[in-house]
């Protein structure tokens, strides 16, 4: 009972702090009592780190594209709290919680959050315990939209400033966090290939907010 209240209080305080500065669409995907279980158990047996709440010190924000070509398909992928059966079976075998993200942005530049920003979900091998996502509707036959790259740029202010948010990397970056202390995943050979959100939105997004000194992939 303790949990379902913190769970409710954490919620709202996020919900509400919002909204202030720029305009953000809550449309939550499910966060219930399985969702919950199964990100605490991804934290302890993946990133070795037990708690009590499935929440986050963002430290990371990770840019995706969706490859789907539309965000309803996206978000009811999103959806349930476990990987239908039969599922990414790439993914499947080291824990059945469903892929997430926080936020999603649209074609347009809509940006839709679909969770507590400082809750778990499942988007970055190794780094999810302190990695905000951010997907994007789009694919690298369906380039992501200037409205998106905007949105984008919008979206990592805030956060920078809400969390003090250290890297902003693209998910194709991901594995170069290998071998340093930021990098937690107990199996070493757990990994998939990326390239989203492809190395000119990074470039763009890079040169755009390099007033706000972010780090990219850590010195090796
Ligand atoms: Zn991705």
């Amino acid at each position: 009972m303790k949990k379902l209240i913190l769970f409710i209080l954490l919620c709202c305080s996020s919900f509400l702090a919002v909204a202030q500065e720029i305009k953000i669409i809550d449309k939550p995907i499910i966060y219930d009592s399985t969702r919950i279980r199964l990100s605490l158990e991804y934290l302890k047996q993946r990133h070795g780190i037990e708690q009590e709440t499935p929440t986050i010190q963002p430290k990371i924000i990770v840019l995706h594209w969706t490859a789907a070509k539309t965000f309803s398909s996206t978000f009811n992928a999103f959806n349930p709290s476990k990987l239908p059966n039969g599922d990414r079976k790439d993914i499947a075998t080291v824990s059945s919680l469903n892929t997430s993200s926080q936020y999603m942005v649209d074609r347009d530049g809509t940006i839709y959050r679909l969770m507590p920003d400082n809750y778990f979900a499942r988007h970055v091998i190794g780094l999810n315990y302190c990695a905000i996502g951010v997907e994007n509707v789009g694919s690298a036959d369906f380039p992501l939209t200037d409205a998106q790259l905007k949105a984008n740029e919008d979206l990592v202010r805030y956060l920078q400033k809400k969390y003090k948010i250290e890297y902003l990397i693209g998910h194709y970056e991901y594995t170069k966090f290998k071998g340093t202390p930021l990098w937690k995943e107990t199996n070493p050979n757990y990994q998939t290939g990326k390239t989203d959100p492809g190395v000119d939105f990074m470039r763009r997004i890079r040169t755009n907010l390099k007033d706000l000194a972010l780090k990219g992939i850590p010195a090796q």
